[in-house]
């Protein structure tokens, strides 16, 4: 049976400010205190599955287990259907400099690789989010959300983080850089698997 969230503390199971602040804002309405992993100092675990689930259980178990309390990890990326869905569950490490994540350069190597294959347009691709819930008595509870678009070049916008400036919902003509928060909310890959956390664990 699904386990129900009791009120209380909840970490945020990541170091990643973007998505902290983004599953911080989506968790606002339900009155949850949120701590994230970072602020209380817990170090980032290897990710060493080939899949969002598993990697996103790593996050979530080693971190309710570190602080005692329920944590909820996010393991996320973009597909590229013209590049057989990579960069996918690699999405960060395309980004990987020896002087930190550079997004820009991770957006234009997808955008040369595109170019290099001469892939078809619309360049279709999707955000992919897996939500783990996870106890510090090993329960988990895993949830997937998606959003499908295209990408594009330039990139536009400086709203969001990681891979929004290149990524156009399908049905808007705004990027997720370009977009209000509020509205990337309504409708990303994020807030869809948040949807089902919510309806099951809620
Ligand atoms: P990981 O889940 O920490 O391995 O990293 C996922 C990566 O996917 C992030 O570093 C971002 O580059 C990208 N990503 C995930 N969600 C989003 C999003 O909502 N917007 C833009 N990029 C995202």
């Amino acid at each position: 049976m699904t386990r129900k969230l009791a009120p209380g503390r909840l970490i945020v199971a990541s170091h990643n400010q973007g998505k902290v602040r983004e599953i911080g804002d989506l968790l606002l309405p339900f009155g949850i205190e949120t701590v994230s992993a970072g602020d209380l100092g817990f170090e980032e675990p290897e990710e060493t599955e080939d899949n969002f689930a598993g990697n996103a259980r790593i996050k979530a178990h080693f971190a309710a287990k570190s602080g005692g309390l329920p944590a909820l990890s996010d393991d996320s990326g973009i597909e590229v259907d013209g590049l057989d869905g990579a960069p996918g569950v690699y999405t960060a490490d395309w980004a990987e400099t020896p002087n930190g994540r550079d997004f820009p350069m991770a957006m234009k190597k997808v955008w040369d690789l595109l170019e290099q294959k001469n892939a078809p347009y619309p360049r279709s691709a999707r955000f992919v989010c897996t939500l783990c819930l996870a106890w510090p008595d090993g329960h988990d509870e895993v949830f997937r959300g998606e959003v499908k678009g295209v990408v594009g070049w330039p990139m536009r916008g400086a709203q969001g983080f990681g891979f929004d400036p290149i990524f156009t919902p399908d049905g808007f003509d705004q990027t997720f850089g370009e977009m209000d928060p509020a509205k990337k909310h309504e409708m990303s890959h994020r807030a869809d698997a948040f949807r089902k956390l919510v309806a099951a664990c809620f």
